[in-house]
């Protein structure tokens, strides 16, 4: 579908993001090279939306459908040994958003040398995917109401499938998340007199274990479901009962009724043992993403459009990981897809110090949002 020199082009852009990753709300320079490419290609392009946000439109009006692409990095120290390897220490796009965002410019290049007929496209440049939910600050900040959009469409390159695969399952794919930070205090004293104190080690370490039972005993088996303590910050010394622990962790969950179960089993079992050890407990629990859940008729849209192409396309998942396209979701009838993307040999995961994005699937995921786009605006 593309000149080789345009997949050229695109995987030079994909490396250029690479070496210059920029944390959520702060993508000033890739908003800049991406807003320069669409105006040079026609679009009519505004930024600034949700800070470092860019979005383009394209088209003769009617049926409209909107395509995100995520453009944030991660604090991720990058060990992947690469020519075009981040340039800022500490940051580093380590889920493949260099990809995605250059799949969406190849494809908007094309787009618009073909033009755009039987209604319009907005391409949605999304920042701070990774914790703040830049989905959601777009939506408030007018993106629907200045750019309805009748679907929108979201696509993550997946390490878990190899290339030639497309996942778009109908209903829930990425799963809600809240975190929660645990502060445990009473009194402290001599390590020989531990009757003399709280059992604030003793309680944190009983919140981590009974936590972590938590979905097993409160959820039905068939309701799905994950409570995971991820820290404790205790104490200082050998021969010294602390005052204060802080536990620390993330829940996961899909139904909402879970979510409340969870929400309040947690407390119960947090304060019930803080105050079995003499201690008091403060919880601040955030809940974060919702769930990300694709229409059916969308995801089927998305598939048929890969088993066009003669991709290997289907449901498969749900995963237990979290998306803020699920924001897009809540407000619009639409699919959240996986590309296949896994390397040969050494294949390291999302989130990984060694990730790089497969730019072997870079056209691929370009051409099928150019096919999405005439398939959705020619019903
Ligand atoms: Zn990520
Ligand atoms: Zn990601």
């Amino acid at each position: 579908m593309f000149e080789s020199a345009h997949i050229d082009e695109a995987i030079a852009w994909r490396r250029d993001l690479h070496r210059h990753p920029e944390l959520g709300f702060q993508e000033e320079r890739t908003s800049k090279l991406i807003a320069g490419l669409l105006e040079g290609w026609g679009w009519q392009v505004q930024t600034g939306l949700a800070k470092t946000g860019v979005v383009a439109r394209l088209g003769d009006g009617g049926a409209s459908i909107g395509l995100r692409a995520d453009i944030d990095a991660l604090p991720i120290e990058e060990t992947t040994g690469l020519e075009y390897a981040s340039s800022h220490p500490g940051k580093m796009h380590a889920c493949g958003h260099d990809g995605h965002t250059a799949m969406l410019l190849l494809a908007a290049r094309q787009m618009a040398a073909e033009g755009v007929t039987g209604g319009n496209v907005t391409l949605i440049f999304q920042p701070a995917e990774e914790n703040d939910g830049g989905a959601r600050v777009m939506i408030e900040e007018g993106l629907f109401r200045q750019y309805p959009c009748d679907r929108v469409f979201g696509i993550h390159n997946w390490p878990g499938l190899a290339p030639g695969r497309l996942v778009a399952r109908d209903g829930e794919m990425m799963a809600a998340f809240a975190i929660f930070e645990i502060t445990i205090e009473g009194r402290g004293g001599h390590g020989a007199m531990p009757e003399q104190s709280d059992g604030v080690v003793a309680a944190a370490a009983r919140v981590a274990t009974a936590l972590q039972e938590l979905p097993a005993r409160r959820l039905s088996p068939l309701v799905p479901g994950v409570v995971s303590v991820t820290q404790i910050h205790t104490g200082s010394a050998f021969n010294v009962c602390p005052d204060r622990a802080v536990v620390c962790g993330t829940t996961r969950w899909f139904q909402s009724d879970a979510g409340d179960e969870i929400e309040t089993r947690l407390a119960e079992v947090v304060h019930g043992i803080a105050a079995a050890h003499g201690c008091r407990a403060n919880i601040d629990y955030q809940r974060r993403y919702p769930a990300t859940v694709n229409s059916a008729a969308e995801a089927g849209l998305a598939r048929r459009v890969g088993e066009a192409m003669g991709l290997d396309a289907g449901e498969a998942g749900p995963s237990m990981a979290s998306e803020d396209f699920a924001f897009m979701l809540n407000e619009k009838p639409g699919a959240y897809i996986w590309l296949g993307a896994a390397r040969q040999g050494e294949n390291p995961g999302l989130h990984s110090p060694r990730f790089d994005f497969n730019d072997e699937v870079l056209p691929t995921g370009a051409e099928f949002w150019v096919r999405l786009v005439r398939r959705a605006l020619s019903v």
